[in-house]
């Protein structure tokens, strides 16, 4: 537990100091930074992945604070592919699973910010619900439809049920991904997929598809591997933001250098 503990310190240092350095290189270097944040519950519940309405409003005001612009993940992807521009520093917000609270508490706070999100809605939300392992209430049916219509907000599909999506083939990986409300942009649940799935969403008519592994997009990168860092409720916003600078890629490469020596 010490030792745990102790590891935990040593990351949060190690974090502190890398994002300490981006800050003063960043005057001279200006960062080309796109990141994605992946939101599940915004609310008051205890999850490792629910985060409170008043974290939530403080993580988005101190990105705006520090010069990110909030961006679509249609505007990252149609970046990705060389067909538009994007700012220097941009974030795109995601929330999977497609809870209630999307509307009721995040949208509230996003409309005041003017910061376009994606939620990802699952088509089947009493069959996703034993995979979910929450009671956390589902948008309903209605809520999708004014969402849809809402200019700030794209409806994105996260399956039909919330399966492991590289487990599944053929027909089978038909049904579980074939869009519902119209959507364009996907997001494997679990953060998982595989060559079919990826070799199949465009056949869907998706433009996009998001996986969690935890880095920064980069231009011409294949856009239906969008990479994201999952929002935790143990993260401050100092931290939620140093995600979406270089400084997350330089702890990543310290720590796989450190793991091949060990
Ligand atoms: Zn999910």
């Amino acid at each position: 537990m010490a030792h745990r503990r102790c590891m935990h310190s040593m990351k949060k240092t190690l974090y502190f100091f890398l994002s300490t350095l981006r800050n003063v290189l960043d005057p001279l270097c200006n960062f080309r930074e796109v990141g994605v944040l992946c939101y599940h519950s915004i609310g008051a519940a205890a999850a490792e992945t629910t985060i409170s309405s008043s974290a939530f409003a403080a993580q988005l005001a101190y990105l705006h604070a520090r010069g990110h612009a909030f961006v679509s993940l249609a505007a990252v992807a149609g970046w990705m592919r060389g067909e538009q521009e994007l700012p220097q520093k941009a974030v795109a917000l995601t929330f999977d699973d497609g809870y209630r609270d999307f509307l009721t508490t995040a949208l509230p706070i996003l409309e005041r910010l003017r910061a376009p999100a994606t939620v990802f809605v699952v088509g089947d939300a009493e069959a996703s619900r034993a995979q979910l392992g929450n009671k956390v209430p589902l948008l309903s049916s209605a809520d999708i439809r004014h969402l849809r219509l809402h200019p700030l907000v794209e409806v994105g599909y996260h399956s039909l049920a919330h399966a492991d999506v590289s487990q599944l083939h053929g027909d089978a990986l038909v049904a579980a991904c074939a869009p519902r409300h119209g959507a364009r942009l996907f997001a494997y649940p679990g953060g998982v997929y595989s060559s079919e799935a990826i070799g199949l969403l465009p056949k869907l008519g998706y433009r996009a598809a998001c996986s969690i592994k935890r880095d920064l997009v980069a231009p011409g990168a294949d856009p239906y591997m969008i990479p994201r860092h999952v929002v935790l409720r143990s993260m401050s916003a100092r931290e939620v933001a140093a995600r979406m600078t270089q400084a997350s890629r330089w702890y990543r490469a310290c720590t796989s250098w450190v793991r091949r020596r060990a």
